[in-house]
């Protein structure tokens, strides 16, 4: 069957990240999440106290940014090496969430993390979220589907996640990292967060996961069935 790629948008905590690995699993396609990769650059930026408000020191920081994604068998997902260490807890810290928008925002940051996205997307089967996956990073793509789902319930997604980890953390503490952040992404002037002419609005406020992906399954294959020639 023909591969495609599948662009998945939106805002944060609506679930972009489990439909894509749902999707990936179901067709057997990779699944990149670029978020992750904004993720490692703030964590490396933080480590390293750069200053990514002075466009000299975040170009020479970057040179020394090296991003992979390694499958892991126990967790049946790809996670993130950052210079060769693998930094897939670290980057989902609040730590992190608080400035990553600010660092996504940086023209620089942004042409170094789209380069690899698109080089990624050459061999077709995939499926890659963010915020400017189907908007820049792939504008041709096959499906794009931009995301969004009532506030509350995004608020309460991300909580229950994040409290596993940390029982110090606030319901207020993740509306209003959430709601920056949304704030941040749909407002910078490079490659804002914002729907594609051509993709299809998904809101999972109310659909359960199974609904959500056997609904999705449809999108996929009529573009397949659209695409062939
Ligand atoms: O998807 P996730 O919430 O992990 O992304 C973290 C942050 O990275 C977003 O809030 C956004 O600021 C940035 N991002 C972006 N463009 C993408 C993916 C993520 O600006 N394609």
């Amino acid at each position: 069957m023909k591969k495609i790629i599948i662009t998945i948008d939106g805002y944060s905590s609506c679930g972009k990240s489990t439909l894509a690995k749902q999707l990936a699993k179901q067709l057997d396609y990779v699944y990149i999440d670029s978020g992750a990769m904004y993720r490692a650059v703030t964590l490396y930026f933080i480590q390293n106290r750069v200053d990514w408000t002075s466009s000299e020191a975040v170009q020479t920081a970057l040179t020394n940014v090296h991003l992979d994604f390694v499958y892991n068998a126990l967790s049946d997902a790809c996670e993130m090496l950052l210079n060769g260490e693998n930094v897939e807890h670290m980057i989902r810290e609040m730590v992190i969430a608080e400035k990553v928008s600010e660092v996504a925002a940086v023209k620089e940051v942004r042409e170094f993390a789209v380069a690899q996205q698109k080089k990624m997307g050459a061999r077709k089967g995939i499926v890659m979220d963010g915020r400017d996956i189907g908007t820049v990073v792939f504008p041709h793509a096959e499906l794009k589907i931009f995301m969004t789902a009532d506030i509350t319930i995004r608020v309460e997604r991300r909580f229950k996640e994040l409290f596993v980890k940390n029982k110090n953390i606030s319901i207020e503490e993740v509306k209003q990292n959430l709601e920056l952040r949304d704030y941040i992404d749909a407002n910078r002037e490079i490659s804002p967060l914002r729907k594609a002419d051509d993709a299809i609005i998904l809101d999972n406020s109310q659909l359960g996961m199974e609904e959500q992906l056997e609904l999705v399954m449809q999108w996929v294959e009529d573009a397949i069935m659209a695409h062939t020639s």
